[in-house]
C-alpha cells in the first residue's frame, strides 16, 4: 500500500508515519528528513537546501523530485511506503504520478490531516526531539515524564529544528496555503483523498488513519 500524508507543518505527519512504519511495515519517506541529512552531511544539495529551509521556503521541485525518484526505486519500497512532506506543489504531484506510472506503482490513499494555523504555531515552536534516539516531545503537550531525560532511551541531549521558530513557521504556513493546499482538489478529483481531524489526540488520529486504510473512512 502506498499513501501520502498531506498536511501543514506540525500536523503530526511524521508521528503518524513512524507509527505506520512500526505497525504495518511501510517505509516512511520524509523529504524533510532526507534534506536535513543532506544539510548535515554538507552535500551540494544540502548546501543549496539549508538556507531555503531555515527561511521557511520550499526547495526547488526538481531537487525533491530527484531525491524521491531515486528513493522509491529501492527494493524496500516495493512493500509499500508513506510519503511525508512530499508532494508539496502541483508540479511535484504530477512528477510523482509519472514516477509511479513508470514503476507500475499506484497511490492508494491521500490522507489530509487538518489542523488550524494557531495550533500549528504553538505545536511547532514547542517541539523538540531526543538527540540520541529521535523520540519527539512537546514543551506543553508532551514533555518527557522526567524533565531532561528521554522516556525512550534515557538520553539527556535534546535538539530543536533550526526552522521551528515563529518567523520560519509563518513562512512555512504561507507556503502550505499557497502551494500545497491546491493538492487537495488535485487528489479529490482522483478519488483518493480522505480528510481526518489532525487536532485530536495522537491515538485518535491513528485510529482515524487506520479506518481510512481499512476502507471505511472516505
Ligand atoms: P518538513 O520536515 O517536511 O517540515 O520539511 C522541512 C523543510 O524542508 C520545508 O520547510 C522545506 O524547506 C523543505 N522541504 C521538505 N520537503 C519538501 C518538498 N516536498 N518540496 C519543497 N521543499 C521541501
Amino acid at each position: 500500500m502506498n499513501l501520502i500524508l498531506l498536511g501543514p507543518p506540525g500536523a503530526g505527519k511524521g508521528t503518524q508515519a513512524q507509527r505506520l512504519e512500526r505497525n504495518r511495515g511501510l517505509i516512511q519517506l520524509s523529504t524533510g528528513d532526507m534534506l536535513r541529512q543532506a544539510v548535515a552531511a554538507g552535500t551540494p544539495i544540502g548546501l543549496q537546501a539549508g538556507v531555503i529551509m531555515e527561511a521557511g521556503g520550499l526547495v526547488p521541485d526538481d531537487v525533491v523530485v530527484g531525491i524521491i525518484g531515486e528513493r522509491i526505486s529501492h527494493q524496500d519500497c516495493l512493500g509499500g511506503f508513506i510519503l511525508d512532506g512530499f508532494p508539496r506543489t502541483v508540479a511535484q504531484a504530477e512528477a510523482l504520478d509519472n514516477l509511479l506510472a513508470a514503476r507500475g506503482l499506484k497511490l492508494d490513499h491521500v490522507i489530509e490531516m487538518r489542523v488550524v494555523d494557531d495550533i500549528l504555531i504553538e505545536r511547532v515552536t514547542g517541539r523538540f526531539t531526543c538527540g540520541t534516539c529521535g523520540a519527539g516531545y512537546n514543551k506543553t503537550s508532551q514533555p518527557p515524564k522526567v524533565a531532561g531525560i528521554c522516556d525512550r532511551c534515557g538520553g539527556t541531549e535534546f535538539v530543536r529544528r533550526a526552522d521551528d521558530n515563529e518567523v520560519s513557521m509563518r513562512k512555512r504556513l504561507a507556503a502550505f496555503h499557497a502551494q500545497t493546499a491546491p493538492l487537495l482538489p488535485y487528489y479529490k478529483a482522483k478519488g483518493v483523498l480522505s480528510t481526518i481531524d489532525g487536532m485530536a489526540a495522537i491515538e485518535q488520529v491513528a485510529q482515524a488513519i487506520d479506518k481510512v486504510l481499512e476502507g471505511a473512512g472516505k
